[in-house]
């Protein structure tokens, strides 16, 4: 549809009311730039998590078709209040479960493949003039029955649903603004990417980055969805990923798997010998002893013997990044 955009909060972003209220402005400044507004939410903070551990009190053999019928519960709570507010401030809404969407799975509970969209009420909604909710990482199956995708799964709803709309962009709002060079919890003088390719973002989410669900990216590559990750909290730029350029050799980020893995990333890495030279010097000089050293297009993967420490990844990602 023309002028469609998605945007999807994270649990963080509705965790109580005031959050609430500000994920409600933000949709608010979507819907007086744009026709049609689509959004999808996850359950709010903790939620899916109580939800989880209140059915394993209750017997350490959930039944699998039940626990999607609870933890889908999380989503349609706040897919309701978010569309309750919208109402009262004037912008009428309507909240959808992944069934009223016509989102269609495999049978597979808690890790259910996103068959097809029927994407035929979604839009007799947005030409009602409507503000579209629909509840995250859930979906029906053949019986009907409720499916989710897995934890972090909304990401996917809202890419395939952009995707299936064929949406300008998809918007991925958070606690965190985007994508970064490395993990700034660990690592100071990190930078923001402003953009990166989903290839690059697909190596990142591998090697451990927690930013996006991975399927999403893989969606978002196929058609071609721009996906776009920004704060709620602030206005900041945030880091698109699209694959806008044919060709792009920057170095991306620089992430640690586990304890003893460092990948540097960025598209065309393999040819790019001033980087793969600085990071057998760096191992060199730094007298770290590594079981494997592997270069592919897109990744250079380092594995130690032993543990690596913060201080270490933050050397690295100063020699790539500052000292060039
Ligand atoms: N509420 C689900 C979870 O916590 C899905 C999501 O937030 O993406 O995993
Ligand atoms: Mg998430």
């Amino acid at each position: 549809m023309d002028d469609t955009i998605v945007l999807k909060f994270g649990g963080s972003s509705v965790s109580n009311n005031e959050n609430l209220k500000i994920v409600a402005n933000k949709i608010i400044d979507f819907k007086n730039n744009h026709k049609n507004i689509v959004v999808i939410l996850s359950a709010q903070g903790k939620t899916t998590d109580k939800l989880i551990s209140e059915a394993f009190e209750l017997t350490e053999e959930v039944n699998k078709r039940e626990l999607d019928a609870l933890v889908s519960c999380g989503e349609q709570m706040s897919a309701a209040k978010l569309s309750i507010l919208l109402n009262s401030l004037g912008f009428s809404a309507v909240s959808l479960t992944g069934w009223q969407a016509g989102i269609y799975t495999n049978n597979t509970n808690q890790d259910a493949l996103i068959e097809t969209i029927n994407t035929e009420r979604i839009c007799s909604e947005l030409k009602n003039g409507n503000i579209v909710i629909i509840t995250g990482f859930q979906g029906v199956n053949e019986k009907l029955d409720i499916t989710t995708f897995g934890r972090g799964g909304s990401d996917t709803t809202a890419v395939a649903v952009a995707a299936a709309l064929k949406a300008k962009n998809c918007y991925i709002f958070s606690d965190v603004d985007g994508i970064y060079s490395s993990d700034p919890n660990k690592v100071k003088g990190t930078k923001k990417l402003t953009k990166i390719s989903y290839d690059e973002m697909l190596q990142l989410s591998n090697e451990g980055a927690k930013v996006l669900h991975n399927r999403c990216i893989e969606i978002g590559e196929k058609y071609k969805i721009p996906i776009i990750t920004k704060s709620t909290f602030n206005d900041n730029y945030g880091t698109v990923i699209s694959d806008e350029k044919i060709e792009n050799d920057e170095i991306k980020s620089i992430i640690k798997k586990d304890i003893s893995r460092i990948s540097i990333i960025g598209n065309g890495i393999i040819r790019n010998t001033e980087t793969i030279v600085k990071a057998i010097n760096f191992i060199k000089q730094n007298k770290l002893e590594m079981l494997e050293f592997n270069v592919s297009e897109s990744k250079i993967s380092i594995t130690f013997k032993n543990l690596v420490s913060d201080r270490m990844l933050e050397k690295l990602h100063n020699e790539i990044f500052v000292n060039k």
